[in-house]
């Protein structure tokens, strides 16, 4: 053999050598022979296509993890919450905190008051006690809202620092007036025409709202043909709609299909619509199927030989078989329809055992979801158990 022959065999031992070695020292310093069993198992039973198979896995397991996650930064960037929830009252307070708690935290409690906690605010007299097991319903709370017997006082402080303490992101004087599902996302509107669009909603409203009324007396002779909804209205009446936003403008649409109806706004514009309601109102105006009186209010209703007298600002009046009033505020089972929930004959909302109505991802919490008999820590459970329930379903 050639002393060049032995040279260039000598050099690649070296090199192979090396290479071995520095694949074992990082083979230790990675701690690849830590687990001798696993290291043999692996060694002795995977075929290649075992390691191709868990080769696909990982990456299948990286790609979900990184899609959820890019699926999640694309949703902020766009804005749309991973739960919007409606009603600031103990159900809602509770939905919200026990979802951060479990680290869904792109959430939003919307309430229309300026203030949590409306129904214990304002039909709560001042000093009252507050029971938990209220009227003896028992009730074991366990998730992480902490409620014990108090007054008034104390329970509004207790929601106040549980509040402070989460971090909550409450967006206050916002009236929900309906929830759309678009694509599998909700988009919520508030009377404002704010929109606000989740994966996720909980509706907490409670069982306490109402519509808003007009500052001047509603006659008792004619309080049965003076509404707040549209729910007894017949055929080719002469109705009034009162109001300017888009409860108003679609009633006003929607009625005049088949009876005589005058639209009233304070206003001369209707700066609170959405596009939709906008470009129906212009078009029923344009058709005359629909007669306005904008810029003018009301100052009298009186009864007009059993139908609605109206007197105007501009010193005009006018009688109709009806009015109809949408001024904001609505009852609980008219905002249920507006939303297309299933509503039983008592206008209780149908629901599943984990509190889902009949619109997926759609949960209702407290009162408004109860026939009868509800309580502060009832209300509690509810949005400890649907917090629970879109965890489950987002891990
Ligand atoms: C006089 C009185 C005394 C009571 N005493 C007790 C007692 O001692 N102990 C007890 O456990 N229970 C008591 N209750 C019952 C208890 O108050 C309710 O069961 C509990 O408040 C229900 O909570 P909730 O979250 O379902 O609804 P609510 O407390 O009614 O809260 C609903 C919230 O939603 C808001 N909201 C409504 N509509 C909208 C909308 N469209 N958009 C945005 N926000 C909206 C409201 O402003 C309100 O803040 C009492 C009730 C009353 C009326």
């Amino acid at each position: 053999m050639s002393t060049e022959m032995v040279a260039v065999m000598l050099g690649v031992s070296l090199v192979l050598g090396l290479l071995g070695l520095l694949a074992f020292i990082w083979g230790l310093k990675n701690g690849q022979f830590d687990d001798a069993n696993k290291m043999m198992q692996g060694v002795l039973f995977d075929s290649v296509e075992d390691l191709n198979l868990a080769a696909k896995a990982t990456n299948k397991s990286q790609n979900t993890h990184t899609s959820a996650y890019k699926q999640k930064e694309k949703n902020k960037m766009e804005n749309i919450y991973d739960i919007a929830i409606i009603g600031g009252g103990p159900g809602g307070i509770s939905a919200t905190i026990e979802s951060v708690i479990q680290n869904i935290k792109n959430v939003i409690l919307l309430e229309k008051s300026d203030n949590h906690s409306a129904t214990i605010q304002k039909f709560y007299k001042d000093g009252k006690r507050v029971d938990k097991d209220y009227k003896g319903q028992k009730i074991d709370l366990e998730g992480n809202i902490p409620f014990v017997d108090g007054t008034k006082e104390s329970t509004i402080s207790f929601f106040d620092e549980l509040l402070q303490h989460h971090n909550i992101p409450v967006e206050y004087q916002s009236d929900i007036e309906s929830i759309n599902k678009k694509d599998n996302i909700f988009v919520i509107t508030n009377t404002q025409n704010k929109t606000y669009q989740a994966r996720y909603v909980v509706i907490a409203i409670g069982k306490m709202g109402q519509p808003n009324k007009p500052s001047y007396p509603i006659p008792s002779s004619i309080r049965k043909i003076v509404s707040f909804n549209v729910n007894d209205c017949q055929n080719n009446e002469k109705i009034l709609i009162v109001g300017g936003g888009n409860s108003a403008v679609e009633y006003a649409c929607m009625l005049a299909q088949n009876a005589d109806v005058t639209l009233n706004y304070r206003r001369k514009e209707f700066t609170r619509i959405n596009e939709t309601n906008a470009e129906q109102l212009t078009q029923a105006i344009e058709q005359n199927k629909l007669k306005t009186r904008l810029g003018v209010d009301i100052v009298e209703l009186f009864d007009d030989n059993g139908k609605v007298g109206v007197r105007f600002s501009d010193e005009n009046k006018e009688t109709f078989d009806r009015a109809i009033y949408a001024i904001g505020g609505a009852s609980p089972v008219d905002f249920l329809k507006k939303c297309h929930l299933e509503i039983d004959e008592k206008g209780v909302p149908l629901c599943n055992d984990l509190h889902e109505s009949s619109m997926k991802n759609c949960f209702v919490a407290g009162d408004i979801g109860l026939k009868s008999g509800g309580s502060i820590a009832l209300a509690i459970k509810h949005g400890y158990e649907i917090a629970n329930e879109i965890k489950k379903r987002e891990s």
